[in-house]
């Protein structure tokens, strides 16, 4: 096997705004580990020569596992106090994708979106019909309260009360709920989708995306994750992306394509192609949060408009390194 790239593989948490109550270092902590074991799973795949789409849905995989996350286990609530959990892969050597959507009984959201990409015939599924497939697939399913945690019911008491869909950093301050919360990022004013970009040692890219979507959201409501080319895509010519923020918002700039579409079209670098998306696109129409993306020689973006993004990443063999602020 010829080693021709340093591999890179890049994870996030959720963006959002740093929280009014006062994080201890052991809280921050947390959720530095957290990150930086799972970083270094996938580093370790990436190292034995796996692929990319490999390395991004464990690290995917991983963090839905872990409670800290909002995805699977740890998922918000819909305004009906029930789950809808979204989630997206997509391989840049084939542009092949699947993805799943409004679902709630499926355990690792992103293995179903995988499943989706290999069997091929159709890139997103949604609702009873996900489940069915993922059924058929085998993979396992729960109950929906093996989704639910105490945390985020409360969380969505507060939030509905105000009667808003929380995808408003700027919204009205919540400061019970941050007394409350024991996560750097104010949990009521935080995107809390996972996901991850890497690039392989053969030169390929992929991303994976998975969410429990936004606190308070409408039944039936879709964001951007599952949808290829919003919060999702990769290329193995350009780049691969993954976001994290005010779906509707990264939905009409077509966030993640057009990190690309930039690169592609414009010559753009990465850096000035995810400041554009970032820092001008998404504001411009009101959005907030943040994206992940590696592009096809190993270069990084970390970009996010708001206070803080969880993230990791590493290169080659290098130790892993976390950040949740600016
Ligand atoms: N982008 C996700 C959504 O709109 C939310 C998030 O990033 O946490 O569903």
């Amino acid at each position: 096997m010829t080693q021709t790239h340093v591999p890179v593989i890049a994870i996030h948490g959720g963006a959002g705004t740093i929280s009014a109550a006062t994080t201890s270092a052991e809280q921050a902590q947390a959720y530095h580990d957290a990150l930086k074991n799972i970083v270094a799973a996938a580093q370790a795949m990436l190292l034995k020569g796996a692929s990319a789409l490999d390395a991004a849905c464990l690290a995917v995989e991983l963090l839905e596992e872990c409670p800290l996350f909002n995805a699977g286990h740890g998922a918000v609530f819909t305004h009906d106090e029930t789950h809808e959990l979204d989630a997206a892969v997509m391989d840049g050597t084939t542009l092949a994708a699947g993805a799943i959507a409004g679902v709630c009984h499926i355990r690792r959201p992103v293995r179903a979106a995988r499943a989706v990409l290999e069997d091929g015939a159709h890139v997103l599924l949604a609702g009873a019909g996900a489940e069915t497939f993922a059924r058929e697939r085998g993979l396992e399913m729960v109950e929906p309260s093996f989704f639910s945690t105490e945390a985020r019911r409360q969380q969505l008491y507060r939030v509905r009360g105000t009667g808003r869909v929380v995808t408003d950093h700027e919204g009205a301050t919540m400061a019970a709920a941050a007394a409350a919360t024991p996560s750097p990022l104010d949990e009521d004013k935080k995107f809390g989708t996972v996901g991850a970009v890497a690039l392989d040692m053969h030169g390929h890219l992929a991303a994976a995306t998975s969410t429990g979507g936004m606190t308070n959201k409408r039944v039936g409501r879709i964001g951007d994750s599952p949808l290829i080319g919003a919060g999702t895509y990769a290329d193995d010519r350009t780049a691969a992306v993954s976001c994290t923020g005010s779906g509707e918002m990264f939905i009409r700039v077509a966030a993640a394509y057009d990190v690309c579409a930039r690169m592609a079209y414009g010559g753009a670098t990465l850096e000035a192609a995810t400041h554009a998306v970032v820092q001008q696109s998404l504001p411009a129409v009101g959005g907030s949060g943040g994206l992940i993306a590696v592009d096809r020689h190993g270069n990084l973006s970390l970009a996010f408009n708001s206070e803080g993004m969880y993230r990791g990443h590493a290169r080659g063999n290098e130790a892993p390194l976390t950040a949740i602020f600016a």
